[in-house]
């Protein structure tokens, strides 16, 4: 099968799946072009205590939100490996799979790019992938909250024309302002412990998947 020459990755817990995520992702393959995009479960999130649903849950609800959409595909590599999901790692074992002239776009919502300085080896994050930004609801602006490091790399990096993203395998940061839709995996989470509604927030299919295994709820 040939390998698509535009791809993006969405990198998250997935705990659940919701759609702010398959809208981002929908929105940024449109925006840049991008003729796929890899949905990749974390196993050991670095930033974050370990999710309390098992991977096998997460990344069926990732199959269930994502199916019928021919763009959306699942990518498993990090859960296939011992420790830490490093998106370094990742990139590294993408580049060994798809080669080095296929352009790579590292989807993220702004308030993972705010924090982008406290990844393993961030630095040469840009040799490998580019950086999809999206604008995400809240107080987002971007560029006042930015570390000095990172606004400096955003100064030698940023592209404001999509179409270089397919000009090179790697190297530039594009930011893309979205449909605000301010959902969270975590007020999902809190909102299914106390019993409350989330309907209208995730898949349907997602939905009865936590339902028919009474994921979320106290002593899950
Ligand atoms: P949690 O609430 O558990 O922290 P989350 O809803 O932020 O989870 P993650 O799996 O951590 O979801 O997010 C994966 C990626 O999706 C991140 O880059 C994040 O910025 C982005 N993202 C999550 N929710 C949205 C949303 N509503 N709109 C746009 N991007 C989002």
């Amino acid at each position: 099968m040939k390998s698509p020459a535009v791809i993006g990755i969405l990198g998250g817990t997935f705990n659940p799946l919701h759609l702010g995520h398959l809208r981002m992702a929908e929105e940024l393959a449109d925006a840049v072009g991008l003729e796929q995009v890899r949905f990749m479960p974390a196993a050991h999130p670095p930033h974050r205590a370990e999710p309390e649903v098992s991977s096998a849950h997460r990344v069926a609800m990732v199959e269930l939100g994502i199916a019928g959409n021919p763009r959306f595909m699942l990518d498993t590599r990090e859960l296939e490996r011992p420790g830490h999901s490093y998106t370094i790692d990742s990139l590294l074992s993408l580049r060994k799979e798809l080669g080095d002239r296929v352009s790579i776009s590292w989807l993220l919502g702004s308030d993972a790019f705010m924090g982008l300085s406290s990844w393993h080896r961030w630095q040469e994050l840009l040799d490998y992938c580019h950086l999809v930004v999206a604008y995400r609801p809240g107080p987002a602006e971007i560029h006042a909250d930015l570390s000095p490091e990172l606004r400096s790399l955003l100064g030698k990096r940023q592209t404001h024309d999509s179409a270089r993203l397919h000009q090179k395998p790697a190297g530039h940061i594009y930011l893309q302002d979205i449909t605000a839709l301010d959902i969270s995996a975590t007020h999902i989470r809190a909102t299914l412990e106390q019993g409350l509604s989330v309907r209208y927030l995730l898949p349907d299919n997602v939905l009865a998947y936590i339902n028919q295994h009474k994921l979320y709820r106290d002593n899950a």
